[in-house]
């Protein structure tokens, strides 16, 4: 007999955001449940095990900032953390305030059901168990669907296959084996110069090179973690405004005369990060500004890579820097001088197949014993949509964002009531440090459900002039920047048939807070607010 558990609000997802949702919830007094696939916390990193996994937006910065005693007693180790670091912290949060024992693991939901006359979701899940509640959260991940290449023959590879965001809990031994690894975004890039250090060689299959920025990543010394933490609530207040802490400049790139340019690109690059990429004001909305900083970063690589012919492959030339999400790496292109490591460069040699234990080129037949595919995510849309979600009268989200998703401020869409989305399409999202983000997104959530309480509410659904508005001022603010001329995950350019809409909201996290609060401030203008 199947099985059914109530609360006031179902949260799917048990990474950074359900975890912090469930948390926050239970504190206002709402009975909430937490569905999760794995089989325990930590999200993103509970999934990405690979070697060289870590975060790239400092360990201090990316972390939760709703308890002061947990900021202050956890320690780090790096500056970046690695993945197993960072899914220690999130186990511990899920230890020290006692959240596992509502949350129900090895569950995946299948579908979610709004019934108009109860006003209230139903999810079935592939376990049996069936979850009603009158709101549900959908914080199910941006990065969280594994997409495997879809290359002629990948079926008969004899070898085992192992994609970086589902890697095997116990790890994979790579001594001694012949690694091919696909894909070279920011999990191919972490991944290569680990791999190339246990296995006995390294095949890289590169389809685009990628500008990848030194992260300069080291122990986290105890002077410097301490004169943070003496200052936690004005770096976290500042992170509200910005994302993360990096030193934005005001000036120009193309007005700066070109040796003090160069001197602030060496000056950062040094330094290393993400900084970087806001060395001047201008490189993300003019293409002569961010080809200087692009010809710098070209510039590096041929200095790092020894062979001209390799160097040259690993250039980026068919996307401005920034356009594709920055990498950031550790000894990435110095791996292309070691002699176990060779580049494979697809735009020169497609791959014809997979066979036997071969990746096949044009050119040759590449012997492999295993294949690492860090082949990226369906992004952004890809959770949600692999739920069978319906909203009012049957209506799908899948025919809904048929023609790509369609929100009110990322956390709402109409037809759909009493759903919201934790750092969904629509909302600065992965532009930003994304625990910033999901920290915004959980306390307007809170508020709105404590006001449609206090009102006599229980039902809140966006109208359909607010998300046409907010979808139309999305698009604008992309085309502002040269964020849409990259064929990237953020527009879905990754997924074959998948619409071409640039996704995320491209908008400092300060201004987006503040258009989100003038909404809330004004009775939740744009949303309409019922009692069922
Ligand atoms: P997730 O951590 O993705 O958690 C979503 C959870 O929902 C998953 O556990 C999944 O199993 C579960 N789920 C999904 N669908 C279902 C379903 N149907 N039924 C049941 N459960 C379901 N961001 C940064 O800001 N800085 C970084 O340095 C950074 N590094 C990253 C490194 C990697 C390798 C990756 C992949 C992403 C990184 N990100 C980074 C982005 C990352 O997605 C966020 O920082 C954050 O971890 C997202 O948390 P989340 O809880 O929203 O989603
Ligand atoms: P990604 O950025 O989408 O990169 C996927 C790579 O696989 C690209 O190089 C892509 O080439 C290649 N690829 C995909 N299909 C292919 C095919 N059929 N044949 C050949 N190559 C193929 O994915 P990701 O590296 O997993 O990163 C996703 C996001 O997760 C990042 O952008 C970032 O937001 C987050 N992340 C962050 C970190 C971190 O440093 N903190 C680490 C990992 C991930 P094309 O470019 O040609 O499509």
């Amino acid at each position: 007999m199947s099985q059914e558990i109530r609360s006031d609000v179902v949260i799917v997802g048990a990474g950074f955001a359900g975890l912090h949702m469930l948390h926050q919830l239970r504190g206002l007094g709402f009975s909430a449940r937490v569905i999760e696939a794995a089989s325990d916390v930590g999200g993103v990193w509970y999934w990405n095990r690979y070697p060289g996994a870590r975060c790239d937006v400092e360990s201090l910065q990316y972390s939760y900032s709703f308890c002061s005693d947990l900021e202050q007693s956890w320690n780090w180790t790096e500056k970046y953390a690695a993945q197993p670091e960072i899914l220690r912290y999130i186990e511990h949060v899920a230890s020290r305030f006692d959240l596992r024992r509502e949350i129900t693991f090895n569950t995946r939901v299948l579908s979610a059901i709004f019934n108009d006359r109860l006003s209230e979701w139903c999810l079935q899940t592939d376990s049996g168990l069936t979850f009603r509640s009158q709101y549900c959260v959908m914080a199910t991940g941006a990065l969280s669907v594994p997409r495997l290449p879809d290359l002629p023959g990948i079926e008969n590879f004899e070898g085992p296959i192992y994609h970086t965001g589902a890697w095997p809990r116990e790890g994979v031994d790579l001594r001694g084996k012949r690694v091919g690894v696909i894909g070279t975004g920011s999990s191919g890039i972490q991944a290569i110069p680990v791999i190339a250090r246990q296995a006995k060689k390294v095949s890289v299959f590169q389809r685009t090179a990628n500008f990848v920025i030194p992260a300069h990543n080291g122990p986290l010394e105890d002077e410097a973690q301490v004169a943070w933490k003496s200052n936690y609530a004005d770096h976290r207040a500042r992170a509200k405004e910005v994302g993360t802490l990096y030193e934005f400049s005001a000036k120009s790139a193309l007005a700066t005369p070109t040796a003090e340019r160069v001197a602030e690109y060496e000056r950062r690059w040094q330094k290393g990060g993400v900084n970087f990429v806001h060395a001047f004001n201008d490189l993300m909305i003019d293409k002569a500004a961010n080809d200087t900083i692009s010809d710098f970063v070209r510039h590096k690589i041929r200095q790092i890579v020894k062979n001209p012919v390799v160097a040259d492959s690993l250039c980026p030339t068919d996307h401005p820097l920034g356009t594709k999400r920055i990498c950031v790496d550790t000894g990435y292109f110095e791996t292309f001088n070691r002699d176990n490591v060779e580049l494979v460069d697809l735009k020169k040699t497609p791959v014809r197949e997979l066979s036997g234990n071969a990746v096949v080129t044009t050119q040759k037949a590449h012997e492999i014993d295993l294949l690492v595919c860090a082949t990226g995510y369906d992004a952004l849309t890809g959770a949600v949509l692999n739920i069978d979600i319906q909203g009012l009268q049957g209506q799908t989200l899948k025919e809904k964002w048929a023609q790509g998703p369609r929100t009110y401020l990322g956390l709402m869409t109409q037809a759909f009531p009493n759903l919201f989305f934790i750092t969904g399409a629509g909302s600065p999202s992965v532009l930003v440090n994304m625990i910033v983000g999901i920290e915004h997104h959980v306390a307007w959530i809170c508020d709105a459900l404590q006001y449609l309480k206090a009102q006599g509410f229980n039902c809140m659904e966006a109208s359909k002039d607010a998300e046409n508005n907010w979808v139309e001022h999305v698009n604008q603010a992309a085309n502002k920047t040269l964020l849409p001329l990259a064929n990237s995950w953020f527009l879905g350019a990754n997924i074959p048939g998948k619409p071409r809409v640039f996704m995320p909201y491209v908008a400092k996290i300060g201004l987006y807070r503040k258009e989100c609060q003038n909404i809330a401030d004004q009775g939740y203008q744009g949303f309409k607010l019922s009692t069922s």
